[in-house]
């Protein structure tokens, strides 16, 4: 098929270079705009940006002009946001009303009932809330978001176990990577030697996004899961990857080697399966004592694989566990280009 014109907004920042270089050579997707504050409106792009990840910038973008993010300055078909949300929460709406699909990571439109938040692996089928907010709204085009970064693996590897056995209660403490603050992010002198043991809205989000994503379609609507959760959220001196210690009650007593064979066996619903983003395997689970870990794990299955480890019997509650998901990957640019990937799929843009 021809390739579908996509542009960025927020495409300097944290999320936005990772946007960037996924989209490089993306066999459905071809970056025709790139946009961000007045700051670089009118820069080239490899100028107007400080450049953060290993690789470097992508060709293509190089010399692309940095424009406005308004729906005069943009011509696209789907636009990726990064923008921060309370700048999100203005704009994207804009774009949409114009008639562009968003794929947002601000946290804006997570919780509007007409909006679905998904993790394709999870619940594919929420997407169907887009047509019901085109009723609502009347544009013609659509708001689709992801989840907080901390929610992304945590939610995949619980969903695997709530499929199999019912969860019921889940407690985490999470030890998150410093892009995930974005950029420049958290002063040096804050970080090293160093851990933070608070991050802004973010023990909320990784209490509520979970229950919408695990719960069920209902007509128009999503029932949210009936789980409770209860969250630490701690900034710690890693440069990517979202690490989380989570203790599960289930409904049924499983031992810890059922529950390694249910997340192994996890797959995707089938219209999330094959997609270019899709994670090959789903959900990754290490033997090792001491794994996984951000430096060595982070990139398993080009970083869209949550990896799981440690998974052992909880004194308190049913079994304990490690996640790790790569934050800027699956949990931010990777997993709203596999949201756009299933909107082409259900023939939803
Ligand atoms: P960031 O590094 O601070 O980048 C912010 C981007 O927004 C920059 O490109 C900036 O452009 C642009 N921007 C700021 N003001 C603007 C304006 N008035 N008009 C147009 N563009 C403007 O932030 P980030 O970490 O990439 O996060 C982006 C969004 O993704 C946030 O909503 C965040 O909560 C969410 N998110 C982040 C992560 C993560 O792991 N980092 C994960 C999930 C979700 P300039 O460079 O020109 O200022």
């Amino acid at each position: 098929m021809s390739q579908i014109p996509v542009a960025v907004l927020g495409a300097t920042g944290s999320v936005g270079q990772r946007f960037i270089s996924l989209l490089d050579h993306h066999p459905w997707f071809q970056v025709v705009a790139l946009a961000a504050s007045d700051r670089s409106v009118g820069q080239p792009y490899a100028q107007a940006c400080r450049w953060i990840l290993n690789d470097p910038i992508p060709k293509y973008a190089r010399d692309m002009i940095v424009v406005p993010a308004t729906t005069e300055t943009v011509q696209a078909k789907i636009v990726f946001s990064a923008l921060p949300a309370d700048l999100a929460k203005d704009i994207e709406p804009q774009f949409a009303q114009a008639g562009f699909a968003v794929c947002s990571n601000a946290s804006s439109y997570r919780r509007a009932d007409d909006v679905p938040l998904l993790l394709p692996e999870v619940n594919a089928d929420h997407i169907q809330l887009v047509e019901q907010q085109r009723k609502q709204r009347g544009w013609s085009g659509c708001i689709t978001t992801n989840p907080n970064c901390t929610s992304t693996g945590l939610t995949i590897a619980l969903k695997a176990l709530d499929d199999s056995f019912g969860v019921k209660k889940v407690f985490v403490v999470s030890m998150q990577a410093l892009s995930g603050a974005g950029y420049p992010g958290v002063p040096s002198l804050d970080i090293m030697d160093n851990v933070v043991p608070n991050i802004g809205g973010e023990e909320d989000k990784v209490e509520w996004e979970p229950r919408k994503m695990l719960g069920k379609r209902d007509g128009n609507q999503i029932k949210l899961a009936d789980i409770g959760f209860s969250a630490h959220t701690n900034r710690v001196a890693v440069t990517d990857g979202h690490t989380v210690c989570v203790s599960v009650e289930l409904s049924n007593q499983v031992s810890p080697e059922d529950a390694v064979r249910a997340m192994r066996d996890y797959l995707a619903p089938a219209s999330a399966r094959d997609l270019p983003s899709s994670p090959r395997p789903a959900i990754e689970v290490r033997d090792e004592a001491d794994r996984p870990q951000p430096r060595l794990d982070r990139l398993t299955g080009k970083g869209m694989t949550t990896v799981v480890g440690r998974i052992r019997r909880d004194p308190l509650l049913s079994l304990k566990f490690v996640v790790l998901s790569h934050n800027t990957i699956r949990g931010a640019a990777g997993g709203s280009i596999y949201n756009a990937e299933l909107l082409v799929k259900e023939n939803l843009l």
